[in-house]
This record gives structure tokens, sequence and C-alpha cells, in this order.
């Protein structure tokens, strides 16, 4: 399939670019390289530096793209609660202008990157994707805005649409002398930063909370492997169907603490963490945990790296030689 991945120099998109590209499929990365890096793109795709609200430049009438995986956006969710105006403005605006376009070329399928965080604090775990959707951030608030319009798109114009709700993304893909990870600058999630610390790069790992109605009293998390991930996004492209919008949350079904990740951290890196208990993280859920069965049955999916340890290794191993 002739694709369109935007946030290809992204963590996921990156990732996911290699596995599309290695499955046969034709990849145009579109990145503005605000977040992004150049070299995380994978050399046999064609890039395009460019804010997905000009997407028109690349999805011109006849441009025969069969699919466009939309990556690109926000995803600091402590960022999103002080800085509001510039989740709406890039998840949403900018989203609903790439959507004009992908009408506009006739593009027939749309896979889009939504989260966990539109189901706030759950009712009931595991998650499945018909819980109740109160997101307890703007993050999460604006990747369900979108993805309402995708359903909306989908019954109206006919798009098959499929949101992929991840929960906590993890690892590296480290293959065939490929390595390929995740780097924000500034960095803001849990297992890079630990990272950070057990480099030297940074003095101590604050844990934002630990009053939290959780076994150790800091939030749990459902981490899942990048590239198990990325494997998800192949399927959904084959599973998406004209005029529907389908749904699946992908995580492993499993909970972590922070706590229990600073663990498996200190036992992977060898390097005994310092740690600091800090205030809580404004908008940040109790407990997520993802049921994947949707995604298991539909999809087919099965995700094959479903430990800590991996995870944390792998991520490891590509922040040393990478990153360090
Ligand atoms: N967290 C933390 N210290 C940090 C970064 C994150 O204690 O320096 C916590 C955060 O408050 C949340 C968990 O780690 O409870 C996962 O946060 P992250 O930002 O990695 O992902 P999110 O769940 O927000 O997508």
């Amino acid at each position: 399939m002739k694709l369109l991945v935007t946030g290809g120099a992204g963590y996921v998109g990156s990732v996911t670019s290699r596995l599309l590209l290695d499955a046969g499929h034709e990849v145009t990365v579109l990145d503005n390289l605000v977040t992004g890096f150049r070299s995380a793109v994978a050399p046999e795709a064609t890039f395009v530096e460019a804010d997905i609200a000009d997407a028109a430049q690349v999805l011109t009438p006849g441009s025969g793209f069969d699919a466009v995986l939309h990556f690109a956006g926000l995803i600091a969710a402590g960022e999103s609660m002080t800085k509001p105006e510039k989740y709406w403005h890039d998840n949403v605006v900018k989203s609903l202008a790439l959507l004009d376009a992908v009408r506009a070329a006739g593009v027939p399928r749309f896979i889009f990157s939504s989260t966990a965080a539109v189901y706030g604090n759950p009712v009931e775990l595991p998650i499945t994707e018909n819980a109740v959707k109160a997101p307890t951030n703007t993050y999460g608030a604006t990747k369900l805005t979108f993805d309402h319009a995708l359903t909306s798109e989908a019954f109206a114009h006919n798009l098959a649409a499929v949101s992929l709700r991840y929960f906590n993304v993890a690892g590296a893909y480290i293959a065939d002398g490929h390595e390929i990870g995740e780097r924000h600058d500034p960095e803001t999630h849990l297992i890079p930063i630990t990272l950070q610390v057990a480099a030297g790069k940074r003095e101590k790992l604050q844990i934002f909370g630990d009053d939290y109605p959780t076994a150790d009293g800091t939030c749990v998390r459902d981490y899942i492997h990048v590239q198990d991930l990325a494997r998800a996004h192949l399927l959904a492209l084959d599973a998406a169907t004209a005029g529907e919008h389908r749904i699946y949350n992908l995580g492993n079904g499993n909970g972590f603490s922070n706590r229990q990740v600073v663990e498996v951290a200190r036992e992977v890196t060898g390097v005994e963490l310092p740690v600091e208990i800090a205030p809580r993280r404004e908008g940040d859920p109790a407990t997520l945990v993802a049921s994947s069965a949707l995604a298991r049955e539909e999809l087919g999916w099965v995700p094959e790296k479903n430990t800590l340890q991996a995870m944390i290794s792998d991520a490891w191993s590509f922040y040393r030689s990478h990153v360090a």
C-alpha cells in the first residue's frame, strides 16, 4: 500500500514505519520535526518536512495514498494541564485540517494514535473500549475529541477508520541492524527519565505522588512494548473497513506501579537509582490497565514482549548507544 505516516520521525511513528517498510509498503513520512528527529526517519521512506495542517501539499487529488497513519501530536499529559490551548490546537484543530485533506484526496483508510488517557479514572478494571470516557487531563480530552471526529467521518464519508488506544508505550525496536527508540526533549515519561538517572544525566527520579489508592500508593500503568504496538498498526490497516470506526485498546493487561518500574530499572541497569517522592502531577489517574481482548479477537493481535524487564532492557540498550 502507499502510506502517509504523520509523526514518522517520532517514537511510535518511526518504529511503525520500519515495520511497514519491511512488510513491503511504500511510506511517505510527514513530520514538522518540532519533537521528532530527522535521523529516526527510515532511509527508504520519502520524507516531507511539513506540518500536518499543510498535509494537502502531499495529499493531492490523484496522489493515490491508500491510508494515512496519524501519529503526529503532543503527548505530555502534565504539560496539557498548564498549556491546554497548545493541545487543543495541535491535536484537534490541526488534525481536523489533516482529515479535510484526507477527504479531499479520497484516501480510504485512516489509523489514529489514540490513548488510554481518554478513560480518566476507570470505574472498572481492566478497561474495555466501552468504559466511561471521562479524561482527567487535556491531552486525553483532545484525543477523545478527535476520536469522535473520526466516528462521524467514517459514517458520513465512508472512511475506514481505526483508533488504537495506547496504554504506556516502552522499549525500543532492536532488530536486523536497526535500533529505533524513544527520545523526547524535554523528557517527561517515567521509564526514559529513570534511564537518564541511571546514566548519570539527572540526579534523581521524582515519583509524583505516593498517596494514590493503589497497593504501594504510586500510580499504576499498563506498559506495552513499542514493537508489539507497531505490529498492531499493520493488523489495523488490514482490518479497517469502509464506513466503520473501529476502536481498540492496546496494553498487556498487567499493571505496574511507579515504584515497581523503578525496581525493575534498578535490576536492568545495575544502578541504585535515587528516588524522591514529589507532589502528585495534575491530571494523573491512579490506575490504568487495559483489556485488549477486542484487539486479540478481531485483529489477531498477541503481544510478544510483555515483560517490564524486556521493555526496560531494550530501552536501556537504545538509550546507552543513541541518547546517553
Ligand atoms: N512519573 C513520575 N515521575 C516522572 C515522570 C512520570 O512519577 O518523572 C509518573 C507519572 O506521574 C505517572 C507515571 O509515572 O504516574 C507514568 O507517567 P508517564 O508520563 O510516563 O506516562 P502517562 O501515564 O502520563 O502517559
